[in-house]
């Protein structure tokens, strides 16, 4: 398996990080993808990086939530360090906690699938509360090639259909579809397992029967396990091609 959304570098690993990617690897986890937030996280990314070669590859891009004012020094700061990225992330728009810098959330999210445009590689989007501003930038900044996962999708299908009119978006799916939400479960189950990847977002976002506690890439087998359930086909098949997904939109491996 691989996570395409863990934040290993954030402190809540900092007891026992290497105890954290053993566990992972056991559970049968081969890559991780870290995504970038903002400055302040940079170097503690960048020394996890260091550490797990071959296990944990890099994305780089600035968080809407760290977007203010100020944003120009950020998003300099994260083009200076793309160098070796597998991806642009995450970037994207989020109204949900407050929509003051929307204006600027904007801005900055679509300069940075510019970046994507021009380096040729995907985008890792975070979109929350802001639906129709990201189709509005997606349809407004595409170009041939645009591609990507909607990270924790909080959408319906439609918008996720219409999403995938402006380029090649997957699904991420991650803790949350194992709490008891209907609408999410339907979502996963009217969408193609060819555009679903798994995700922990972990430290955040514990899948049950951890809900409330230290996420970690270990858990993954609980949200592949669910996706199995609400879909009638077996764990087998759901660990196969959510890994073949994941590996062809970020290695370019089939
Ligand atoms: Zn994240």
């Amino acid at each position: 398996m691989i996570d395409t959304h863990v934040h290993l570098y954030d402190q809540a690993f900092d007891p026992d990080r290497d105890q954290v990617v053993q566990r992972a690897k056991e559970a049968g986890v081969s890559r991780c993808i870290l995504p970038a937030i903002s400055m302040s996280s940079f170097k503690a990314q960048a020394d996890c990086l260091e550490r797990y070669p071959e296990f944990c590859y890099k994305a780089m891009g600035l968080h809407p939530t760290s977007v203010d004012g100020n944003y120009r020094k950020e998003l300099d700061f994260a083009y200076e360090n793309i160098q070796n990225a597998v991806a642009i992330g995450e970037v994207g728009l989020d109204a949900y906690w407050s929509d003051e810098y929307m204006k600027q959330q904007v801005i900055v999210f679509e300069e940075q699938i510019l970046w994507a445009r021009d380096l040729d590689l995907p985008l890792i989007i975070h979109s929350r509360s802001s639906f129709p501003e990201l189709l509005n930038s997606l349809k407004k900044c595409r170009f041939p090639g645009m591609r990507g996962v909607l990270h924790a999708w909080s959408g319906s299908v439609e918008v996720f259909r219409e999403a995938n009119r402006y380029g090649y978006f997957l699904m991420g799916i991650g803790g949350v579809i194992t709490f008891h939400n209907a609408r999410l479960a339907d979502v996963v189950k009217n969408t193609d397992l060819s555009s679903l990847v798994l995700e922990t977002d972990a430290p955040w976002l514990s899948p049950v029967p951890f809900r409330g506690k230290r996420n970690e890439s270990s858990y993954l087998s609980y949200i592949a396990e669910k996706i199995s359930l609400i879909k009638g086909l077996s764990l087998d098949s759901i660990v196969d091609q959510t890994t073949q997904n994941a590996l062809s939109l970020f290695f370019n491996t089939k």
